[in-house]
């Protein structure tokens, strides 16, 4: 009776579904996470660089918790098919339990071990700790998928209150022997030549008691001011809790029950406005789930099939300034350089930096997802890809191809004092504040006063932007009459 216990994307010990199932039967548990690389298949990602760095953390702080509870995580690598047999054989174990993932590689490799399992007597079970809401648990009336944002969100809400959160187990039964474990070190997931990674350990600290101390600060103050703030880059308006939902170190029904509790408490209502907008956030995190598992080619093909004839410009150097933060536009270099540096960006920043590269350079909206895939500590296969298709206006309840964004007016709009772009593009920290989203604007005397010359210390823009702005609706509007040989 001894329980196989397969961490996945659930790297926590309250509220996961599976390991409270496991310990529920009262016998040795063995807790166990594979580096399933080789199962994600070319096109299906495996994850990359950033990520790497943050499931380092991640699985050790979870090993170090799992400890704590009398027990030893155990790090296996191959293929989990494999994996998990030669763990049945070697352990005896009779249960394999673990939570639900949804990309689609991973359900299909799951569906496959779950038959293989129960076809040779073994008992597997799955359940949900990653959303609120399961992709197939909402659907129209008429039994449909969702492709729109806003009735997805009202029948998420009218579904019922989501499970209150349980707390961690004290002890996990452990086995009297414990099986080989590989050492984390040599899986090799943090960067060493180059080192890369400073800017990642100043930012975060991954696990689950830091996931929980920073929604405990979130639901003590900012979340109250969330829709006043949450678009302005230069605050710490939004909770960054986008890496800690991604591995799972924290679910969606701890962050629902945390921030209403807050809310009762501070102004005795379960959701005035900053909180409904925040948890119409995390929904718009269940709705790319949703579609991803619905439309499971997100991640690489057009929801509107219109679009996958875009006739998209290969400009490898506009591609490079772009991924340097050296666009010459500042929002967006800001951008691009906080992602580098720490591996995280706005959302606000997010839309503007997509935008500019689909919408300005013409570049086609998967090479930058896959920048974001490596690049991103949150990098999320359904978030990632819903977000950049709703960008480039090809996916369900996209923006309209028309909104293209105007990076100067963005800049202005929602850096007003210009101090995001000061703090990651110190070079013109210098240049007053009116001209700082648009340097290239400003007389030579004040920028000779800022210390700068426009092309030797930072860029002149790469690209005209009202001239780009009326190339892309100019292509879109051929995309639509379906004609766009030129
Ligand atoms: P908060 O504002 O505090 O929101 C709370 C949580 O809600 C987030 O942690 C996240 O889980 C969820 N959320 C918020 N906005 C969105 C959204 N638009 N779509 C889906 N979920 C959302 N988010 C990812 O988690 N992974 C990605 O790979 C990712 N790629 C993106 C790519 C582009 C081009 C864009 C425009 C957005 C992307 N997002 C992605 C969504 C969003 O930018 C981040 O979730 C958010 O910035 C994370 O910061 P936060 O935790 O402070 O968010």
């Amino acid at each position: 009776m001894t329980t196989l216990l397969w961490f996945r994307r659930d790297l926590r010990l309250a509220d996961n579904p599976a390991l409270d199932a496991a310990v529920a039967i009262g016998r040795p548990v063995i807790p166990v996470y594979i580096c399933d690389d080789a199962d994600a298949d070319a096109g299906e990602w495996s994850p990359g660089g950033a990520s790497r760095w943050w499931l380092h953390g991640s699985l050790s702080a979870l090993s170090s918790a799992i400890e704590a509870c009398g027990n030893r995580l155990i790090l296996k690598t191959g293929p989990a098919e494999a994996v998990i047999n030669e763990l049945l054989s070697e352990t005896g174990a009779t249960n394999v339990f673990w939570n639900r993932r949804y990309e689609p590689w991973a359900t299909r490799r799951d569906e496959k071990i779950k038959t293989a399992l129960k076809g040779k007597g073994i008992e597997a079970r799955s359940f949900n700790a990653g959303l609120l809401r399961e992709p197939w648990a909402v659907t129209t009336q008429k039994g449909e998928p969702y492709k729109v944002f806003t009735p997805f969100w009202k029948a998420l809400r009218t579904s019922g209150e989501p499970d209150q959160p349980r707390p961690a187990p004290q002890r996990i039964p452990a086995p009297n022997d414990f099986a080989e474990s590989d050492g984390l070190n040599s899986w090799g997931l943090l960067p060493t030549r180059p080192d890369w990674a400073g800017g990642l350990r100043d930012t975060w600290i991954p696990g689950e008691q830091a996931a929980h101390s920073r929604l405990h600060d979130f639901t003590e103050g900012a979340v109250f001011e969330y829709q006043d703030k949450r678009n302005l880059p230069g605050l710490s308006g939004t909770s960054r809790l986008s890496a800690h939902l991604h591995f799972g170190e924290i679910g969606p029904r701890q962050i629902w029950h945390a921030v209403v509790a807050s809310a009762l408490a501070q102004t005795g209502s379960p959701m005035p406005r900053g909180v409904e907008t925040y948890l119409s956030e995390i929904a718009w995190r269940e709705f790319s789930y949703h579609l991803l598992f619905h439309f499971p080619e997100l991640p690489f093909k057009p929801l509107r099939a219109e679009f996958s004839n875009f006739p998209w410009a290969n400009d490898p150097d506009a591609l490079s300034a772009w991924q340097r933060g050296a666009t010459g536009y500042p929002i967006v270099d800001a951008g691009m350089r906080e992602l580098w540096t720490t591996g995280w960006m706005h959302n606000r920043v997010r839309m503007i930096v997509a935008s500019f590269l689909i919408k300005d350079l013409l570049i086609d909206w998967q090479t930058g997802e896959e920048w974001f895939w490596d690049t991103l500590v949150d990098a999320d296969l359904a978030s990632n890809a819903a977000s950049w298709q709703w960008v480039a206006g090809c996916g369900a309840d996209a923006a309209p191809y028309f909104r293209v964004f105007n990076p100067t007016i963005q800049g202005t709009k929602f850096d007003p004092d210009g101090s995001y772009v000061r703090k990651w593009v110190p070079e013109i920290s210098k240049v007053p504040d009116r001209l700082i989203h648009a340097p290239w604007t400003a007389k030579p005397i004040e920028l000779a006063d800022a210390g700068i010359k426009l092309g030797r210390d930072y860029p002149a823009p790469i690209v005209d932007h009202s001239m780009a702005r009326n190339r892309a609706l100019e292509k879109y509007k051929l995309l639509k009459a379906g004609n766009t040989d030129e």
